[in-house]
């Protein structure tokens, strides 16, 4: 191949029949990137990433092509692996075209269904893996307005209205509404849906609006102080309804209710839950003071201490406290929470001993946080291995304090 050939333009065959799905074509460059061989044809049915829109995906003969980019009105082709022959056979991952297309259409639908209905310009589009997005000019919108918007958009889907494109010489766009002015110069590609929305665009586009199928929006966000709203079209606003149906199906059976009464169901659920923690709390606390009472029936008094692996860090304080309070005692406790030890030393008033003290002595050997009072302590240590060996610590710092050692 010679190099006049390989500085020549691409010829965009999608530009005139974006339903096009084989095509053949003659390689007029080669090169390597970022470790991918790359060709460039003398005609090309595959779209580059390029206006919101991603790129096409396919085969040249038998070969994968895994990403399309256009430079300088070239476009490369990125494959999988080398390329034999310059005559080539191109084929596109239709599905994954077909999909685009119906975003692609239905965002412009979309667009101009935000300025007829409230001024809303689009300030830009990206059509994402799973959803779409259009950023649109105004700080905030009725849930109502919304819902003309997307019932405006999908009348003119159900109107089945011609898409037309067609090169228009710059001088020319006056003649018309444009929805925005055009980002190239010169001869300008116009994708028209016939007498509602007038875009410039270079991308691929359903025939007629029929075939965008559902235009759903899914949710809104701030952006930048204006509003992002994600939608789907086609086939995904199938698919979006199917595991949206789904879902709520597998939460109704739970509830055995129907789908309907689900947010009811989940709302009184969430209020009993509320009632019942706050009665397992009071019985927690009814249930330690017995706990604290057998303990010390069972103890010598002095020192108790403990690891409960069953119980939360607030059951452990409780019973603590309980202990000082019922008894002249010192109480060293210690319960797990995932992969943290959370300990409690208490003391009772009387016994003059501060038990911060014996923080830097635990620190000198684990990870450990926390502090309190002279009479109490509450720490979280990340080494749960290491409770039982913090106990020790702090029983020997008691025991020494209180001159029993
Ligand atoms: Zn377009």
């Amino acid at each position: 191949m010679n190099n006049d050939q390989s500085d020549q333009a691409t010829e965009r065959l999608y530009f005139q029949d974006a339903y096009l799905q084989e095509f053949s074509a003659r390689v007029t460059g080669r090169e390597s990137r970022e470790g991918s061989p790359v060709v460039v044809l003398d005609r090309t049915a595959f779209y580059p990433e390029s206006g919101g829109q991603p790129h096409d995906l396919g085969w040249l003969n038998e070969v994968r092509v895994i990403r399309v980019e256009e430079e300088d009105g070239r476009i490369l082709h990125f494959l999988e692996k080398d390329l034999t022959g310059d005559e080539v056979r191109g084929r596109l991952d239709w599905p994954r075209r077909f999909d685009h297309m119906q975003q692609h259409t239905g965002q412009h639908i979309l667009s101009q269904a935000f300025y007829e209905i409230i001024k809303g310009e689009t300030l830009s589009f990206h059509l994402g893996q799973e959803e779409s997005t259009v950023e649109i000019g105004i700080p905030t919108i009725k849930d109502e307005t919304l819902q003309r918007v997307e019932e405006l958009a999908n009348r003119i889907v159900f109107s089945d209205l011609e898409v037309k494109t067609y090169f228009l010489p710059e001088e020319e766009l006056k003649t018309i509404p444009l929805r925005k002015p055009p980002k190239k110069s010169g001869l300008v590609r116009v994708v028209e849906v016939s007498g509602f929305d007038y875009s410039a665009c270079g991308g691929t586009h359903c025939r007629r609006t029929g075939e965008v199928g559902l235009i759903k929006i899914l949710k809104q966000d701030k952006i930048r102080g204006n509003l992002r709203f994600s939608f789907v079209c086609g086939f995904r606003a199938l698919r979006e309804f199917e595991n949206r149906r789904r879902y709520l199906q597998s939460a109704a059976v739970l509830f055995s209710a129907e789908e309907s009464e689900v947010a009811a169901c989940v709302e009184k659920n969430l209020a009993e839950l509320k009632n019942l923690k706050k009665k397992q709390k009071k019985l927690e606390e009814r249930l330690s003071f017995f706990e604290a009472r057998e303990m010390l029936a069972q103890s010598q008094g002095g020192i108790i201490s403990g690891l409960y692996p069953d119980k939360s860090p607030e059951e452990v304080k409780f019973l603590a406290l309980n202990l000082v309070h019922q008894a002249e005692v010192m109480a060293v406790l210690a319960a797990y929470r995932n992969e943290h030890f959370h300990l409690v030393v208490a003391v009772s008033d009387g016994l003059k001993v501060d038990v911060r003290e014996v923080i830097p002595v635990l620190q000198a050997e684990m990870q450990l946080k926390g502090g309190g009072s002279p009479t109490l302590i509450e720490l979280v240590s990340p080494e749960k291995d290491k409770a039982a060996r913090a106990i020790e610590l702090v029983l020997e710092f008691l025991k020494a304090r209180s001159g029993r050692a």
